[in-house]
């Protein structure tokens, strides 16, 4: 508790800790103001904080499987027009649009985030904020479960007509009336440290907020907020009034609010309020809510500002947060990652994809399967942008960082048909990325392949106006294979398809006096022809008992099975060889663990480990911090002992080999 609280005064810079009655509380003290801010996680965890289905993971959903076979069997059974209901039948397909309503708001938000314009807070998130959010989508289970059920209790009251104008008017007004004022009550008492430090602070463990924060709680402050939440409803079921579409529009409005006040970016125009100027004090906007999760003691407001308004309690800034959000301009990078995606289902490993996915190393999963209807349709529309977007913002230092993704697969790299577009794509980027003022861009995945790689030398070369300066990496990719090497070893077996890469470290182990045995011939003439001086400790072999291989693109399951158990395989190739062996190591791509330094990292890079990127990237952005003004792209290579110097100096650092 206390590593989580410093670490809260650090990225604050200021304030101090103590301890009262066994809770932590940060006092921060700034122009001689005291405020006290309790401690951020739930230290003393209420009861009825944990979800029941929590040990379910993604079979949660199931829960309510048995509701909705329920209503559609009674739904198709039921002979009687009249009798039929439809609220019950229409729950499941309401409950997915929900989910896809959330879903929309993560991805758009991610990406407006990452742009810069119009964002209010400029901090980062981290893993744990991600793995906490994790939950966002309990609340979506419970909601099924309530309206199953009541449906089944309260049968003859649930079955509901289809729209009554003025049941949904009345749903909408004893929100915003009596509800509205319950829930700023309510939201106090949970800012009073008994229940703070028990529930409402894993909420507010999360400073900068992402729409999934929004209906992140403890369940016991969910049960709360839906007791709140279901009294328009059910009053409006008891007057006789409650109809499909007021409850539906009911849920959907809570859910656009409450994900519009966390999603951090601005774009409520100011010409809103200009026409009707009492709605500053009917509906709230996203910097509202921000403040409320930076300065904890105002802004309470649900959505209705107005009682923050009378009972003194909105935040000073609250006008000039939003002023500011709307004035600010899209975030210019000093380096631009360009990677691509690769196979249909990729989009979900993105950032801007499924929060849980990307957060870990990108493996296929068999549900993605179901989700086919929308990666064809994401698939359509790659195949109609025609440019590459941004997908992810951070930062090292004082450089800003961004990853690009150029919107191609890995089937379109390889077809000969693509290059020529594909090779437009990746100039664009750059030319777009110069045009922002970026000092330099890294090629990622492969863009890095010695195809586009020459046609990017060749469009530097052919452009010297371009102040920016195009990193391949593949002098860091030799760096990492080679220091991966345990310090004892005094040969190695080489496999794969040579490179320019392949050459460089082939040098780099013939200086070092380690034996590099090759199996192929083409290979072995191949690598000479680069440099005949290579000779002296280049093999062409027979045998495969060398314990340490260094393997690319090419390399058979069959040849990994005449490994002897134990081989370390270390891949100079831009993907993973495919593991078939357990009694034998392996090792990531060339990677390496970035520092605390780099902020905003939340998503893992392909099928890398948390915090780990890629050569080419970490080339990228020690290129720019050290001011190395060189491209290194095509047939030209930056030296490997400097680039990595530099990135240990930098604080990088190797990543350790997993069984
Ligand atoms: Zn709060
Ligand atoms: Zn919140």
């Amino acid at each position: 508790m206390y590593e989580c609280l410093k670490a809260i005064s650090e990225f604050f810079e200021f304030g101090y800790i103590y301890t009262y009655k066994g809770i932590d509380i940060l006092v921060e003290l700034q122009k001689g103001i005291r405020k006290e801010w309790w401690s951020n996680m739930a230290s003393k965890p209420g009861i009825l904080s944990d979800w029941p289905w929590k040990s379910m993971g993604n079979f949660k959903y199931a829960l309510v499987v048995p509701g909705a076979i329920y209503s559609t069997y009674s739904f198709i059974m039921c002979k009687d027009e009249n009798e039929r209901n439809w609220f019950m039948f229409l729950v499941l397909p309401f409950l997915v649009f929900r989910l896809i309503h959330y879903q929309l708001w993560i991805s758009y938000s991610r990406y407006r985030t990452a742009k810069g314009n119009n964002r209010i807070l400029d901090k980062s998130i981290d893993f744990d904020q991600v793995d906490r959010e994790r939950s966002w989508d309990d609340q979506i289970i419970l909601n099924g479960i309530l309206f199953y059920g009541a449906g089944i209790v309260l049968k003859d009251q649930f079955n509901m007509p289809f729209f009554k104008a003025d049941g949904t008017l009345i749903i909408l007004l004893l929100h915003w009336g009596p509800a509205e004022f319950l829930y700023y009550w309510l939201h106090r008492a949970l800012h009073h440290h008994y229940l703070y430090a028990r529930y409402h602070s894993h909420h507010h463990s999360s400073i900068v907020t992402e729409p999934n924060t929004s209906f992140v709680h403890p369940m016991a402050e969910v049960l709360a907020y839906y007791g709140l939440l279901l009294i328009p409803t059910l009053l409006s079921v008891y007057i006789g009034k409650a109809n499909i579409v007021g409850v539906f529009t009911y849920v959907t409005v809570i859910d656009f609010l409450n994900n519009m006040g966390h999603c951090n970016f601005e774009f409520i125009p100011q010409w809103f309020y200009t026409i009707f100027p009492p709605l500053k004090y009917i509906v709230y906007n996203p910097s509202f809510h921000s403040l409320h999760h930076t300065q904890f003691r105002t802004n309470y407001t649900l959505f209705c500002p107005l009682y923050d308004y009378v009972y003194g309690t909105v935040d000073k800034s609250t006008d000039s947060v939003y002023e500011n959000a709307l004035k600010r301009e899209a975030e210019s990078p000093d380096v631009v990652h360009l990677s691509h995606l690769t196979t249909p289902d990729s989009i979900y490993h993105l950032p801007l994809g499924f929060p849980s996915l990307s957060s870990k190393p990108q493996v296929s999963k068999w549900y993605l399967l179901f989700m086919w209807p929308v990666t064809v349709w994401s698939m359509l529309l790659t195949w109609v942008l025609g440019h590459a977007f941004i997908s992810e913002r951070s930062a090292f230092k004082k450089l800003k960082l961004q990853a690009w993704v150029v919107p191609k697969y890995n089937m379109q790299y390889s077809s000969k048909w693509q290059r020529e577009t594909i090779s437009k794509l990746i100039e664009q980027a750059i030319r777009d990325a110069d045009k922002k003022g970026a000092k330099g861009l890294s090629l990622g995945l492969l863009n890095q392949h010695e195809v586009f790689s020459r046609n990017v030398e060749l469009y530097m070369k052919r452009n010297p106006q371009l102040k920016i300066k195009v990193v391949d990496g593949s002098s860091l990719a030799a760096a990492i294979v080679l220091n991966s090497i345990p310090k004892e070893t005094t040969q190695v077996l080489l496999r794969g398809r040579v490179s320019k890469d392949v050459y460089v470290l082939v040098q780099a182990l013939c200086q070092k006096g380690i034996k590099v045995l090759t199996v192929q011939e083409d290979e072995y003439k191949k690598l000479l022809k680069f440099d005949n001086k290579l000779q002296s400790n280049l093999f062409l072999s027979e045998r495969y008992d060398t314990k340490v291989w260094l393997v690319g693109d090419g390399l058979t399951d069959k040849e990994q099975f005449k490994a002897p158990k134990g081989t370390i395989f270390i891949p100079f190739s831009i993907f993973p060889p495919k593991k078939v062996r357990k009694d034998c190591y392996y090792h990531t791509t060339p990677a390496m663990v970035a520092p605390a330094s780099v902020e905003n990292l939340h998503s893992c890079e392909d099928w890398l480990p948390r915090r780990a990127m890629s050569a080419s990237r970490v080339a990228g952005i020690i290129h720019a911090s050290e001011g190395f003004d060189v491209n290194e792209c095509g047939g030209t290579i930056f030296s490997v002992d400097k680039v990595w110097e530099a990135s240990l100096e930098n604080g990088f650092r190797p990543l350790p080999i997993s069984t």
